[in-house]
């Protein structure tokens, strides 16, 4: 797919991620006829956190009722699932086990068990140790919640299916073309990209990682920055897989947004390890090592970066150790499936989350969307944005519809 970027369209979609083509598609599905196209930078669709990710179908537990994570990962997961069967994208509806190791963890599982009943988790119930090691005989807690709508999936396929089902409906898709200036001229957008020049009546940008800077081009507020937060995964040897059957999640702390040191099932058999969640040099730090010098500069120069780091200092320093030392990292997963132990490891991929920090320092919990003259922003789309995808276009294209009328 490296069609030349068309000089005019009515919707441009920047970013070919699994958000960037489930909008584009759910827009010329709405609007038949209209031309749809979608910029993406990379060569190929999907090489950014839709390809380096859990895969893990979320069923809607952790977030805050009411929130736009709680409403749109609780429906995209039922028709993520659909549209797996649908295509025939492998996908498995295989459970999870939230695991509390100790007493001090009570409190925030009750608060989890609280949360996924008030969003209409499907299936969700408190389980003991006994029922803990009957769905996951490797496992140790005392005490636990069970999720059987949480599932796996191959979202990287799932972005393919989006991308046929747009091109099939009349969309186009340029790859190599990254957006580099945003400007309004008279009754459209000019998008300036390494094809040239696409003049659209409008324009939705999904550009995860980068999403501040094209907002920031565009007009909008700097207010949140994108960090990029590194995820790196181990992998459990093959003689080894027999420990997990489907996926174990600790009890994490519902003050960030990241859940914890996971074992999850992979829907191509592997059993992953992680991820960790490290502050990067990068916005696709792939490689630990690697650093470039506007990235850190746009966390170094924001406040709000200053601001996180005196609060959670302590679990940057857990992070780093995890990073830096693959027992510190095992022994994490170790304290609910005690069996586990260095050796039974070995090194997987990293996956770097787009994660929005707001300028007083917080970390954007919540999905963020915002408009700038005849544009849509995502500018915070993180987990679960890929079990979410076909409902956040949804979401997206109704804002769309009121904002570009
Ligand atoms: C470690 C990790 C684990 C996760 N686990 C899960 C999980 O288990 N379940 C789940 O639901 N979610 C998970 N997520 C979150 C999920 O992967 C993301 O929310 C989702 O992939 C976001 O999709 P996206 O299209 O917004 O971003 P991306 O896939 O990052 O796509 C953005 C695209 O925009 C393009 N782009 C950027 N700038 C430009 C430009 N200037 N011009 C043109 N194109 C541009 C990029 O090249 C990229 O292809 C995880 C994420 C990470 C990192």
């Amino acid at each position: 797919m490296s069609e030349q970027a068309a000089e005019r369209c009515d919707i441009a979609v920047v970013g070919g991620g699994i958000l960037g083509l489930a909008v584009a598609r759910e827009l010329i599905a709405r609007r038949p006829g209209s031309s749809i196209c979608v910029l993406e930078r990379e060569q190929e669709l999907g090489t950014h956190q839709t390809g380096h990710n859990s895969g893990v179908i979320h069923a809607g537990v952790y977030y805050v009722p009411g929130s736009l994570k709680a409403q749109l990962c609780v429906a995209g997961a039922r028709e993520m699932y659909e549209y797996c069967d649908r295509k025939g994208i492998a996908s498995e509806r295989c459970g999870k086990v939230i695991v509390a190791t100790d007493r001090s963890e009570l409190e925030r599982l009750d608060e989890l068990e609280r949360r996924g009943t008030a969003n209409g988790v499907p299936g969700l119930r408190r389980i003991d140790a006994d029922e803990i090691a009957e769905l996951e005989p490797h496992a140790r807690g005392i005490d636990g919640l069970h999720s059987p709508g949480t599932g796996i999936a191959d979202f990287p396929a799932v972005a393919r299916a989006y991308a046929g089902d747009l091109v099939e409906a009349g969309g186009s898709i340029a790859t190599g073309c990254e957006v580099r200036g945003v400007s309004v001229n008279g009754r459209a957008l000019r998008l300036a990209h390494s094809h040239g020049v696409t003049e659209a009546a409008n324009a939705v940008f999904c550009a995860g990682a980068w999403a501040d800077r094209l907002a920031v081009a565009a007009g909008a507020d700097p207010d949140p920055r994108i960090v990029p937060f590194r995820g790196a995964y181990l992998r459990l040897r093959p003689d080894r897989r027999h420990l997990v059957r489907s996926l174990i999640y600790p009890v994490p702390d519902p003050s960030l947004p990241f859940l914890g040191v996971h074992l999850t099932k992979h829907i191509d058999g592997e059993v992953l390890v992680g991820p960790t969640a490290l502050m990067a040099g990068a916005r696709d730090a792939y490689r630990l090592g690697r650093v470039r010098g506007r990235d850190v500069l746009d966390t170094l120069a924001w406040p709000g970066t200053w601001r996180m780091l005196s609060r959670w200092w302590r679990t940057g320093i857990t992070e780093l150790n995890h990073a830096a030392l693959r027992s510190a990292f095992v022994r994490a997963a170790a304290r609910y499936v005690p069996e586990l132990e260095k050796s039974d490891v070995e090194p997987s991929f990293a996956g770097v989350r787009a994660q929005a920090l707001a300028r007083d320092g917080k970390l954007v919990d919540d999905f963020v969307f915002s408009h700038t003259d005849r544009a849509l922003h995502v500018r915070n789309a993180p987990s679960p944005a890929a079990t979410s995808s076909l409902a956040i276009a949804r979401h997206v294209s109704d804002e769309a519809e009121r904002a570009f009328a």
